[in-house]
């Protein structure tokens, strides 16, 4: 494996020329800002209400074993989709890839239908710059006041509620290389079809385990697709939430970031959320010897492979200058 020991910096190229003046904070607004706020709400609070339908009929017997099976099939690749692809890889560029290896992950992200992945590593990226400080997209701890009203309403925010506040980072600003690269580019302009693609191969498992019966289809897009949507939407939502909330701090930040080791398992890894605001671009979150992090795995096992390279390592002694004391 090629590793490099210290991370280099991020150099993105510049704005494209046309743009005559610097690129603001946020995205400009365009046409398609209210469809995108409706689109949002919709697969936000379909798979809620999908869940609330799924939960009675699963007593009704319509939960089976090959349900479990196709939720897990879905939900892993679309959840690396997000880790690897949208997070790791676009966003941080903690290691380096082939351009088909980068498609797949970042198809796979559009899957989990977080957003377009460009819009997606903008608001990541700007949550870096101005971590729990004014301009951090997502953060649970700006102008929410004090008190339980206070945490609650700041936690809402961070969790979901910012979605819908508007005020999505500019990607001009934040993510002119990914609106240079082409292969980025083309799966972005093209997000809803790999929506609808992340919707039929659920179906179509479900139909195939199933020996072609459609009710074996329908439990299929329900479990597969509608509720493992809401769980990883829920998982990476507790990351921007809870991740800056509740948990143990192992390295000094100027935020408010922390790891979460219950939610390593489902999270890929993610919930080691202190570590990364520590290394952002580090492609191992877990750091530690005990610390679950089936991401990095993936990572590790592509260089082995020879398909990813120059991955972004954190030496010891790096890790050790930044340990909170007293670890
Ligand atoms: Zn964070
Ligand atoms: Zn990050």
């Amino acid at each position: 494996m090629l590793a490099v020991t210290e991370p280099r910096p991020i150099t993105t190229p510049q704005a494209p020329a046309v743009l005559a003046a610097p690129p603001g904070e946020f995205q400009p607004p365009s046409s398609h800002d209210r469809a995108d706020r409706i689109a949002t709400a919709i697969v936000t609070l379909l798979p809620v209400v999908a869940l609330l339908v799924a939960i009675p009929l699963a007593w009704g017997s319509v939960l089976h074993f090959y349900d479990v099976v196709v939720f897990v099939l879905c939900y892993i690749p679309t959840g690396l989709g997000i880790t690897i692809g949208f997070h790791r890889l676009l966003t941080h560029r903690a290691f380096e890839t082939t351009p088909a290896i980068r498609a797949m992950f970042t198809i796979f992200g559009c899957m989990a239908i977080e957003g377009p992945p460009i819009e997606w590593v903008a608001n990541h990226r700007k949550h870096h710059t101005y971590s729990d400080e004014e301009g951090d997209p997502h953060s649970p701890h700006v102008n929410f006041g004090g008190g339980v009203t206070g945490a609650l309403r700041g936690l809402w925010h961070a969790h979901l509620g910012w979605v819908f506040g508007g005020g999505m980072a500019n990607e001009a600003r934040y993510a002119p290389d990914l609106l240079a690269d082409p292969v980025v580019r083309f799966v972005d302009r093209t997000f809803v079809v790999w929506v609808l693609a992340g919707l039929a191969i659920p179906f179509g498992l479900g139909w195939a385990i199933t020996g072609g019966t459609i009710d074996g289809a329908l439990t299929g897009l329900l479990w597969g697709g509608a509720v493992r949507i809401l769980v990883l939407h829920h998982v990476t939502f507790s990351i921007n939430s809870l991740c800056h909330y509740f948990g143990n701090r192992d390295f000094e930040t100027t935020d408010h970031s922390t790891n979460l080791a219950w939610l390593a398992p489902l999270s890929f890894g993610e919930s080691w959320h202190n570590n990364h605001h520590a290394f952002p671009r580090s492609a191992v979150h877990g750091l530690g010897a005990r610390q679950l992090d089936l991401s990095a795995l993936v990572i590790g096992g592509l260089a082995k492979a020879g398909l990813a390279w120059d991955l972004v390592v954190v030496s010891p002694e790096r890790q050790e200058r930044k340990r909170c004391a007293g670890e």
